[in-house]
């Protein structure tokens, strides 16, 4: 179930005007419709409707309202795995294909901002991945070594130079990635929603679909207020996954991450943290990442409670956290604190599914879906105009309900208890 409310986030205050796309009435016929009005949606759209196809997308809400209006606005480089065991898993051509997609989708996501003109105080200031610990250092440097031998533009930092990037000295070591960096996720959700309808695309809002099912050999998509046949679909609503489709929901984990923000700093305190203005995102047991915005506020993130929240009162987790990494920050008022659901899929694997002729899904970016779900819109794109002359860069699977599936929430609870804890004492 939805919650109905949009959150109380930052975004939502700076984002300004749009998103008001009008609800779907009455019967249409699009030859494809889109559920779900988020990154994979959006940039699919605009990628159909620039190629001359009729479509339309219904979103539940409006543009923006899952997770790609709510995020840490990190546009970060890869997959959860490793390059080369990427490559291992899924063999030389699709492996590769993989990890040259994942890897090239931050410059796919910038290089649209600009040729859309879309204003959302993109940076490309690179990605910071954090080691506290000798474990995680151990990892980064792995990564680092696998991306550098690819002739990757990563670097490996030492405790010194993360000191100088970060201005705090918690950190033992770190890769720095220069394809990584940020965005307003909400302004760039609006911009592409906007460039969609520009090119021709149909959006619209507070238009939730509730049922689909097959009718004189086509797809129809019913809301409360009306319906569009379509001969090909993509359902494209990641953490907000409801029972649509049946299975779907059990094949993912729709996991809270929470983002508290700072009022804007003054500036010698924001001129001492990231002063290059990089992302950076631990690594971790429990991820945290941060970023100072373009108005010198400082946004961190991490997990928080398991139900929506408003303020950053429930996020002592991360507002406890900052001043330890800069005590410049003590007294520091934390304005703003809201969250959204993230999909997690069992292999931590993006999932496009094919279960019918004519459906095709794509879910499950396990919280890095800024630059991938951008570029992945091109490719399902292409995909639903019957383009199979470029290879599909991502598996394409069997749809998996995950076994225990109904216990997801006490097993969420765990792990992010065992983390801390874990984070904690250092193990
Ligand atoms: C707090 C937070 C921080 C994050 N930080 C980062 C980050 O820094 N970097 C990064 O790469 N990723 C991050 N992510 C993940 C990233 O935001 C997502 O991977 C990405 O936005 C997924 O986009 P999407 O379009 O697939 O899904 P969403 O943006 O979630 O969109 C799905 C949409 O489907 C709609 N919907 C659901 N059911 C229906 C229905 N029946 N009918 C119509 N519409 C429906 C929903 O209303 C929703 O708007 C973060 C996520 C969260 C929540």
């Amino acid at each position: 179930m939805l919650e109905s409310e949009p959150p109380r986030s930052l975004y939502r205050e700076t984002a300004g005007d749009g998103g008001d796309y009008p609800a779907l009435a009455g019967a249409r016929r699009a030859r494809i419709a889109i559920v779900g009005g988020g990154f994979t949606g959006l940039s699919t759209a605009l990628h159909l409707a620039e190629a001359g196809e009729d479509v339309a997308l219904l979103e539940a809400r409006q543009p923006g309202w899952g997770a790609s209006g709510r995020n840490g606005g990190q546009v970060n480089p890869g997959l959860k795995y490793d390059p080369d065991a990427i490559e291992a898993l899924f063999g030389p051509d699709l492996g590769t294909r993989m990890v040259d997609f994942s890897y090239a989708a931050p410059d796919f996501t910038f290089d649209l901002i600009k040729r859309l003109s879309i204003d959302c105080d993109a940076r490309q200031n690179g990605t910071i991945r954090a080691a506290i610990r000798q474990k995680p250092a151990g990892a980064v440097r792995t990564t680092a070594m696998q991306c550098a031998r690819r002739g990757m533009p990563v670097s490996i930092l030492d405790a010194k130079a993360m000191a100088a990037r970060t201005g705090t000295d918690r950190y033992i070591s770190g890769m720095f990635d220069a394809r990584g960096g940020d965005l307003h996720p909400l302004k760039y959700t609006l911009g592409l929603a906007g460039a969609a309808q520009n090119a021709g695309a149909r959006i619209f809002g507070d238009s939730e679909v509730v049922s689909l099912r097959r009718e004189d050999g086509r797809w129809l998509l019913e809301t409360g207020n009306g319906s569009v046949s379509a001969e090909k679909v993509l359902i494209a609503t990641n953490g907000y996954t409801d029972t649509l489709w049946p299975g779907l929901e059990q094949s993912l984990v729709p996991v809270f991450s929470a983002i508290a923000a700072t009022e804007p700093l003054p500036s010698p305190v924001a001129a001492a943290i990231l002063p290059e203005r990089p992302v950076v995102y631990e690594a971790g047991n429990i991820t945290v990442y941060y970023r100072i915005d373009a108005q010198n506020r400082l946004l961190m993130g991490g997990r928080g409670p398991m139900r929506p929240i408003g303020d950053a009162s429930a996020m002592a987790y991360l507002t406890d956290y900052a001043p330890q990494l800069w005590p410049a920050l003590a007294g520091t008022r934390w304005t703003h604190g809201w969250n959204g659901r993230v999909a997690i899929t069992e292999d931590h694997l993006l999932h496009v599914h094919e279960p019918q002729d004519g459906i095709l899904i794509c879910v499950g970016y396990n919280g890095r879906g800024v630059a991938m779900a951008s570029a992945m819109g091109s490719v399902l794109a292409r995909r639903l105009r019957g383009d199979e002359t470029t290879p599909f860069p991502m598996p394409i699977s069997q749809m998996k309900r995950i076994r225990f599936h109904r216990f997801w929430p006490l097993g969420v609870r765990a792990a992010i208890l065992s983390g801390r804890l874990k984070d904690r004492f250092g193990l």
